[in-house]
């Protein structure tokens, strides 16, 4: 079976080629699944009878189910549990800001990198998202909700740099001007920091935003947190990172989960300082989302505001990110969570 939403443009000509079908029709089938989003070959009305036939026979023409949507009263954010094909179940969130919407989708069912504060990896990594999956996070949302998205992260649960190709298949397509065309730079990609697959990405030469998950001035710290620190230093990690730069011009972000007298003091403010000094970056502060099974707590907002002060008076730029949907099990992996716990009871 075909993944017929996963082919970009050129595949799906050569497809279209192979079962007799007229080569026009690949564009039309193109923007039928990726602009019109259609969620089944039967909306397709200019496609005729015998290529209907052929996607319902011979291919997989993938679409989720939404399982549960709940919405913040606070700030209007929309968390979505999709149930794929296969029965696992992912999240995804649309997230309004002032100007544009923006949808943060997962890249795995679960997670292996093993971060000691994140929910979606308390049971590993089920498997990788095929591009199809990935593209019908975003496809859904706009079906059920109307918006029209500008912006996507790729930062929910999974490590996107561990399933490498199809991240770069649903960039390709979801920036191809035939689907939702969206451009590379209102895309991020959020890594646990996998060294040589940052180099890889630089390589690529597309301008894509890259988010880094540091959440530690040091190794030792880093270690206490992040499996992966264990894998790359962040003296190597640092090296990629001003690779990336070197190559897209795109400024780098770091992500840093401020934890009560572990990560907050004065002193980890100021290492992190002098570790990012010089490099065209921003860092984005977030108190940790306690998670039931994890046990750490937040800082206090007086911590993360002197934390920000201090890294401010060291000339980085930094911003407290807004906490979205905190009512609505915001933090990645939570809604998943609750869901298999009420399925299995446990
Ligand atoms: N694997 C990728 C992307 C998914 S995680 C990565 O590590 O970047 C998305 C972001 O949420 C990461 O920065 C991650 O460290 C952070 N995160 C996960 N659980 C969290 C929690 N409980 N509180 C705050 N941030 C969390």
């Amino acid at each position: 079976m075909t993944d017929i939403k996963s082919l970009n443009r050129a595949e799906l000509t050569e497809f279209i080629l192979e079962k007799g079908e007229k080569k026009y029709r690949s564009d039309q089938l193109f923007s039928w699944m990726h602009r019109a989003l259609a969620d089944s070959p039967e909306k397709m009305s200019n496609i005729p009878g015998s290529l209907k036939r052929i996607i319902r026979e011979e291919t997989e023409y993938t679409s989720l189910r939404a399982v549960d949507v709940q919405t913040s009263k606070e700030d209007g954010t929309q968390k979505f549990l999709f149930a794929l094909g296969d029965g696992n179940v992912i999240e995804s969130v649309l997230m309004r800001y002032r100007d544009w919407d923006s949808v943060c989708i997962s890249s795995q069912v679960g997670c292996g990198m093993g971060c000691r504060f994140c929910a979606s990896t308390l049971d590993g990594c089920v498997r990788s998202l095929k591009p199809s999956e990935m593209l019908d996070q975003v496809y859904s949302i706009i079906r059920i909700t109307g918006r029209s998205i500008s912006n996507i992260v790729i930062m929910g649960s999974g490590e996107p740099l561990a399933n490498y190709d199809s991240l770069l298949r649903f960039i390709e397509i979801i920036n191809d001007e035939k689907g939702l065309n969206i451009g590379e730079r209102h895309i991020t990609v959020s890594t646990c920091g996998l060294v040589p697959e940052i180099r890889r990405l630089a390589d690529e030469k597309l301008k894509i935003g890259l988010a880094i998950s540091l959440h530690a001035p040091n190794d030792k710290k880093r270690k206490e947190l992040m499996p992966v620190a264990e894998r790359y230093s962040i003296e190597e990690l640092m090296d990629a990172v001003r690779y990336y730069f070197d190559r897209t011009g795109r400024r780098i972000t770091f992500e840093y989960a401020l934890t009560k007298g572990f990560n907050d003091l004065n002193e980890d403010a100021l290492e992190l300082s002098s570790l990012l000094r010089g490099l065209n970056c921003h860092v984005n502060l977030i108190p940790v989302n306690p998670v039931r099974e994890r046990g750490l707590k937040p800082s206090t907002d007086r911590a993360v505001e002197a934390f920000k002060t201090k890294l401010e008076k060291n000339g980085i730029n930094v911003t407290i990110r807004r906490e979205m949907g905190r009512d609505i099990d915001g933090a990645c992996g939570q809604l998943r969570r609750k869901h298999l716990e009420d399925v299995l009871n446990v």
